[in-house]
C-alpha cells in the first residue's frame, strides 16, 4: 500500500488479490470519507479497495498435522477472511493441532481459530491409513 496527499484528499494503492489479474487500485480519501475507487475491473476489486482500507483480511490457507492418516498432513483453510495482523498466530495455533483420520472435505478442524467467528476447515477428504498386509507388503523383491 503507498499514498499519495494532494491537499486534503490523500489516494491510497493497492494491489487486488481477487483474481489473478491483479488490478492496481487506488482509493481516494478526503478527511476521513472514502471517496471514489478507480483501476479495478469488477466490483469485486472496489470492495477489496473499501475492505482493505479499514480492515484488511485474509483467508488462511496451510497444512495441520493428522494421525492415522494416508498421508501426514491435511490442506486446511480458514473458511472466511480472519484480520490480517492475526494471520501469522493462526498460522502458530494450528501448528499444536493434530486431527485424526478419516476426515472429510469441509470438516471442521477447529471451531472459531483465535476467537475470530471463523472456523478452519478440511480442504479434502483424508481416508485412514490402510494397514499393512501380512508379510511386510512391500515390492516383491526382482530385477529393478
Ligand atoms: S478488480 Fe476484479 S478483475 Fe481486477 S483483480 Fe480484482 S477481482 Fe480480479
Amino acid at each position: 500500500m503507498s499514498v499519495e496527499r494532494r491537499g486534503e484528499r490523500e489516494t491510497y494503492s493497492y494491489l487486488c488479490i481477487g483474481c489473478p489479474l491483479g488490478c492496481r487500485l487506488e482509493l481516494d480519501e478526503s478527511q476521513g470519507e472514502l471517496l471514489e475507487v478507480r483501476g479495478n475491473s469488477c466490483k469485486k476489486g472496489e470492495e477489496f479497495a473499501r475492505q482493505e482500507h479499514v480492515d484488511p483480511r485474509r483467508v488462511v490457507t496451510t497444512t495441520v498435522a493428522i494421525t492415522d492418516a494416508l498421508w501426514p498432513r491435511l490442506p486446511v483453510k480458514t473458511d472466511g477472511a480472519v484480520p490480517k495482523a492475526l494471520v501469522a498466530e493462526v498460522c502458530r495455533a494450528l501448528r499444536a493441532v493434530r486431527a485424526h483420520a478419516p476426515v472429510a472435505l469441509g470438516e471442521v478442524i477447529v471451531a472459531d481459530v483465535l476467537g475470530t467467528g471463523v472456523d478452519v476447515v478440511a480442504t479434502r477428504d483424508l481416508p485412514p491409513r490402510k494397514e499393512a498386509p501380512v508379510g511386510g507388503g512391500g515390492r516383491p523383491p526382482g530385477p529393478v
